[in-house]
């Protein structure tokens, strides 16, 4: 993983833990309270609830209960006094009539003073009725102040006894309570332990996600690149290099449809070169030249979420597969972009970020390993060969016999020397020896076959090497070697030219320098006898 990379997503997994520690302490608190509305009881309310216990309000009631009780007695001694009264009054009206000699219509102060106190015994018994208890209760402590006697104690006794009540009913609220104080402990307890479970199963899976994951992702991936790497330091050829990247790219893009388009030698065409994925066929890019590749002339990979879009590349539509999402690396060679590793997947869903730096990894791989092969080969065919005239040289050639002896192949040399070519140059100019130069090399290319070996030996001398060849043979070569010369001249704008030749075999454990020394001879006969002829060694030695 990068150095840049780490520190970001450390610092966004120490961020999801505080923001997990945050929710949970929340969840905590409101868990606490959600638990003391479900079991009605706190820390702090214990003592008001005990206080509101029904026995208090079985305290109260009884306490009515007793004041109706003593009010209804106090009724009734009411009855008696209120009859006593009205006995009184008629003895005092008569007593009064008697004394005084009068009629009821016109009563004097007596009877005034008996109606007041009527009328204030009929005021203290509607305060003290049963009715009114309820609400007034100022006047039912009033009417209790006055009352006396057995009555009170009573009314003490069961005070007492409902105290007594009262204090039992505070104990079992005070038990119900500690009940409760330990079940939310329990509760707690539990919903700390399932807090606590939840925060390391989310501490575990963003490490998972933020850590283990990218470094997993970014060693598999380290490890792609590397072993790719090494498979690719081991090809040699374009063709072996080729043969890697399409083996990495099918073990490592699986489902996913992935080839390499490649510019030909002439940089205008595209060809498909690695095809990998589920589908033999590839992707099916129709793009037939580099500069026709939307990638490549932006010169980055580029991504198409659908080939309906309307900026999606113009080669996705109308694909057999139907629509689909792509994903284009051009890929450069020696600095040069002249190819594209394309790959597609279902519709909406292009291949992931991922999947594309594996293709850039590819793309870049491949193209550098390209590079170095064919600066490689290019440096090894300048050394090889001979820049005139793009034959063999002669450091080549004798590498090209030295394989030929250590396998023991049978071969025939042939020493062939320009007729007169200095004339040639004195006549028509250096430049024009060069032409005649590649037209004769041109001639013996073309008419030599695939496995012999053609050099240019020095100046306007030339060797050619024709393995598993008998001499008749390779002398037949020559011959149509001449007649080739003689057609090409008369194409080319070159003065006319011949060659002398000398043909030798090589024995049996014959050595490469004694056969090219038989084939020279063979040749300097020619150029005694007149020139513009071939001779065979054996028939010069006999
Ligand atoms: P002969 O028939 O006896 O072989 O005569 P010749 O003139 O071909 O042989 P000579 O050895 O006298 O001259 C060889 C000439 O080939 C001399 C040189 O100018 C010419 N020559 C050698 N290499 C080159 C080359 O690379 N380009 C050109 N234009 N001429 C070359
Ligand atoms: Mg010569
Ligand atoms: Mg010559």
């Amino acid at each position: 993983m990068s150095s840049i990379l780490r520190p970001r997503l450390l610092a966004g997994f120490g961020v999801l833990l505080a923001l997990m520690a945050a929710l949970s302490a929340l969840g905590l608190s409101l868990m606490r309270d959600l638990s003391d509305r479900a079991v009605g009881l706190s820390e702090n309310n214990i003592p008001e609830l005990v206080n509101t216990t029904h026995a208090e309000a079985d305290l109260e009631a009884m306490r009515q209960l007793q004041l109706r009780h003593l009010l209804e007695t106090r009724i009734s001694e009411k009855d008696r006094i209120e009859s006593e009264i009205g006995d009184l009054r008629v003895e005092v009206t008569e007593h009064l009539r008697e004394r005084l000699r009068i009629t009821p219509a016109d009563e004097p102060d007596e009877v005034r003073t008996a109606q007041a106190v009527m009328a204030e015994w009929n005021r203290y018994v509607r305060l003290a009725a049963p009715s009114s208890i309820q609400s007034r209760s100022g006047a039912q402590e009033q009417a209790l102040a006055t009352l006396s006697g057995p009555a009170q104690d009573s009314f003490d006794t069961l005070r007492e006894a409902l105290g007594e009540m009262h204090d039992e009913e505070v104990a079992e609220a005070a038990a119900v309570g500690g009940a409760a104080r330990a079940s939310f402990a329990e509760a707690r307890r539990n919903f700390l332990a399932s807090v606590s479970a939840v925060i390391v199963g989310a501490a575990l899976l963003g490490l998972w996600f933020l850590v283990v994951r990218p470094l997993r992702r970014s060693s598999s991936s380290e490890s792609f690149r590397r072993r790719f790497q090494e498979a690719l330091e081991m090809a040699d050829t374009e063709d072996e290099a080729l043969e890697v990247t399409g083996r990495a790219l099918a073990s490592s893009a699986r489902r996913m449809p992935v080839e390499l388009l490649l510019a030909d030698s002439s940089q205008a065409h595209l060809y498909r070169a690695v095809v990998a994925g589920p589908d033999p066929a590839g992707p099916g890019c129709t793009v037939d030249a580099p500069r026709a590749c939307a990638a490549v002339r932006r010169g980055h990979t580029t991504t198409f979420p659908s080939s309906e879009d309307v900026g999606a590349c113009p080669r996705l539509r109308d694909r057999p597969s139907g629509a689909c999402s792509a994903v284009c690396t051009p890929v450069a060679i020696l600095g040069r972009t002249i190819g594209v590793l394309h790959a597609i997947g279902p519709e909406g869903r292009p291949p992931t970020a991922e999947q594309r730096d594996l293709l850039e990894t590819t793309g870049a791989q491949v193209g550098s390993r390209l590079g170095v092969i064919r600066a490689m080969s290019q440096s090894e065919l300048q050394a090889s060969t001979d820049p005139l005239t793009g034959l063999l040289n002669r450091r080549s050639l004798e590498d090209r016999v030295r394989g030929l002896c250590r396998t023991r192949t049978p071969f025939v040399v042939a020493m062939v020397d320009l007729d007169h070519f200095k004339a040639l140059n004195d006549s028509f100019g250096h430049e024009t020896g060069d032409r005649a130069l590649r037209v004769f090399s041109r001639a013996l290319a073309e008419t030599v076959r695939a496995e012999d070996v053609v050099a240019r030996y020095g100046g306007e001398e030339f060797v050619i090497v024709f393995p598993r060849c008998s001499v008749r043979e390779a002398a037949d070569v020559l011959e149509r070697v001449r007649e080739r010369l003689r057609a090409a001249l008369s194409a080319a704008e070159v003065p006319e030219f011949t060659c002398s030749a000398g043909v030798a075999e090589a024995g049996p454990d014959e050595q490469f320098h004694d056969v090219l020394r038989a084939a020279d001879e063979a040749l300097l006969a020619a150029k005694r006898s007149g020139r513009d002829r071939m001779l065979i060694a054996s028939s010069i030695r006999s």
